[in-house]
């Protein structure tokens, strides 16, 4: 028994020294300095952006434009800003500000969030196969700039466009043909320019975007009416699957 109390009363006569000197502590802070310093190893070829990424505040289409291009730069350039999500999501908790609208293809490789360098609750995607006006996405573009009032629509094609291909190619089956329907138009606008192959698919992707945000000004009057007050700028763009880099279509 007695030795038992003396085992008892030396283990925390030694607790007390090591804490004291830091030496628990500093066990523990080396590892976790470990785990950081391994993070910071693997992540060191991407040249992450030092400090939290606070999104400045926008107003205006231009703004708008800007905030995703500078987005997209830092994606190109594999810069990609740091997020503090757990809080971000926090914030969102009463409501959604996003900035811009975005519709586009439901293709992998082709993620808004992630090639304009946005956050959570940054921007309104729209995105089906094909970037098609049907009545769903029309409804879908009409909540975002009307009833969240982004100043910003942006329709965005991208290169290497399965969809379009297979518009272009023809033979799609099933529900796909709906989809091909819609993208009919483009191709009757670039089947007789005399561009055959691939050349022939970026041509219609272009002519594409456009005939979708002419869709989407015929067919929707409340988007066309805040385009004409000036409230609200549609950009066609084209995603460049190889490059990363959003171009406007001309
Ligand atoms: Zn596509």
């Amino acid at each position: 028994m007695r030795r038992i109390y003396q085992f008892f009363v030396i283990s925390a006569l030694v607790s007390v020294v090591l804490i004291g000197a830091g030496c628990v502590e500093s066990s523990e802070r080396y590892k976790a300095e470990n785990y950081v310093g391994a993070l910071s190893n693997a992540d060191s070829d991407t040249s992450i952006v030092e400090g939290v990424y606070e999104r400045p505040q926008i107003t205006t289409p231009d703004e708008a434009w800007a905030e995703l291009m500078r987005g997209n730069r830092r994606f190109v350039e594999g810069k990609r800003s740091v997020r503090d999500f757990p809080t971000r999501r926090g914030e969102l908790v009463s409501g959604q500000h996003p900035f811009a609208t975005v519709i586009t293809c439901s293709d992998s490789r082709v993620v808004p969030e992630i090639l304009f360098d946005q956050g959570l609750g940054d921007l309104f995607v729209i995105r089906e196969a094909g970037y098609v006006a049907d009545p769903i996405t029309l409804g879908s573009v009409e909540y975002g700039v009307h009833h969240l009032h982004t100043p910003l629509l942006v329709v965005l094609g991208h290169s290497k466009c399965g969809a379009v291909t297979a518009a272009v190619e023809g033979g799609a089956e099933g529900n796909i043909e709906h989809i091909m329907d819609m993208i009919e138009p483009a191709v009757e606008t670039t089947s007789e320019s005399g561009v055959t192959g691939p050349e022939l698919v970026e041509i219609t992707v272009n002519a594409h975007v456009k005939n979708t945000i002419k869709e989407i000004l015929e067919k929707s009057p409340v988007t066309k009416e805040l385009v004409e007050k000036g409230e609200l700028q549609i950009i066609g763009a084209k995603y460049y699957i190889d490059t990363g880099e959003v171009k406007v279509i001309e």
